[in-house]
C-alpha cells in the first residue's frame, strides 16, 4: 500500500510541478510581448509628439506670410472702398489670427512636459503672480472686474511661471465666461497638512455637468469663436501643468450661477 500511495503521489508532484513550469513560460512569453508592445507604444507616442511639435512650428512660417500680404492687400483695398471686399478681407485675416492662437497653443502644449521636467522646483510666491494678474485683467477688461484673493496661499515648491499660466487661465476664464454686469473671480488658498488648495470660483455662465470631463481635453470648446473667442487650449494646459506636479484639479459648476475649479498641489 506504501509504494502504492508514494507512487501516486510522485506522480501528481511530478505532474503539477510541469504544469507550472508550462505556465511559467507562457508567462515569460506574454510578458515579452507587452514588453514589446510598451517599446512601441513609447517610440509611437514620441513620434507623435514629435510630429506636433514639427507641424505647428512650420506652419506658423507660411501663416506669417499669409498675415503679411493680406495686410499689403488691405491698403489697396481699403482705396477701393468695396464694402464687401473689405469685410471678406476681415474675415480672412480674423482666421489668420486665430489659427495662429491655435498653433501659439498647440506648440506650448506639446512642449510644456519637456519645459517643466528640465525646470528645477522654487518657492512659488503667489502673491506676487497674483497681483500681477489683477494688474493685468483691470487693464485689458472692458468691464469692471471684482478679483479677490483670500486664505493662505503659501507654501508650494514649484514652478512660478507654471503656476502664473495656471491661474491666468482659470481667471482668465473666470471673467471671459461670464455675462454679469460685474464679473467676479475669487481665489481662495488653504494649506492642508499633506497639500496646498487653490479655489478658483467664479459668478458666470456655468458649464453643463455632461461637459465638465472634456473641458480639459485639447481644441475641446463648448462655445463658437463669434459667442466666445479662444483656442481650446487653456485648460488642457491647465491640466497637463497640474499633473507634471503630481496634482488634481476638478470643477464644480451650476448653469447661470457659476463655476469652481479646484486644484491641490501636494507640498
Ligand atoms: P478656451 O477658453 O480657449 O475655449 P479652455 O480650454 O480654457 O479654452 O476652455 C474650454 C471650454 O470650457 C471653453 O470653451 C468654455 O466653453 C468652457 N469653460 C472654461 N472655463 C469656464 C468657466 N469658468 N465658465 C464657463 N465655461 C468655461
Amino acid at each position: 500500500l506504501i509504494t502504492l500511495v508514494s507512487g501516486f503521489l510522485l506522480k501528481t508532484n511530478y505532474e503539477f510541478g510541469s504544469r507550472i513550469l508550462k505556465l511559467t513560460k507562457g508567462l515569460e512569453i506574454r510578458n515579452s510581448k507587452l514588453d514589446e508592445v510598451n517599446k512601441n507604444l513609447t517610440e509611437t507616442n514620441a513620434d507623435l509628439k514629435n510630429f506636433v511639435y514639427v507641424a505647428s512650428h512650420d506652419l506658423k512660417a507660411p501663416l506669417r506670410s499669409i498675415v503679411s500680404f493680406q495686410k499689403l492687400i488691405e491698403r489697396k483695398v481699403k482705396k477701393l472702398e468695396d464694402k464687401d471686399l473689405n469685410e471678406f478681407l476681415g474675415f480672412a485675416q480674423n482666421s489668420a489670427i486665430q489659427m495662429e492662437n491655435v498653433l501659439d497653443d498647440l506648440l506650448k502644449y506639446s512642449q510644456l512636459s519637456k519645459e517643466i521636467e528640465k525646470k528645477s522646483l522654487e518657492e512659488v510666491d503667489f502673491k506676487t503672480i497674483l497681483n500681477q494678474i489683477k494688474v493685468e485683467v483691470q487693464q485689458t477688461s472692458e468691464k469692471p472686474i471684482s478679483l479677490k484673493f483670500e486664505g493662505d496661499l503659501d507654501a508650494f515648491r514649484g514652478s512660478n511661471s507654471h503656476v502664473r499660466l495656471v491661474l491666468q487661465n482659470l481667471i482668465g476664464n473666470g471673467i471671459k465666461y461670464n455675462e454679469s454686469d460685474v464679473p467676479e473671480v475669487v481665489v481662495l488658498g488653504e494649506q492642508k497638512d499633506d497639500r496646498v488648495v487653490i479655489k478658483v470660483k467664479d459668478n458666470g455662465i456655468g458649464i453643463k455637468d455632461e461637459f465638465l470631463e472634456q473641458i480639459f481635453e485639447p481644441f475641446r470648446r463648448l462655445h463658437s469663436q463669434s459667442q466666445y473667442e479662444g483656442t481650446g487650449f487653456g485648460l488642457a494646459i491647465t491640466k497637463r501643468i497640474v499633473d507634471k506636479f503630481d496634482g488634481k484639479i476638478k470643477v464644480d459648476s451650476e448653469i447661470g450661477e457659476g463655476t469652481e475649479f479646484t486644484i491641490c498641489f501636494p507640498r
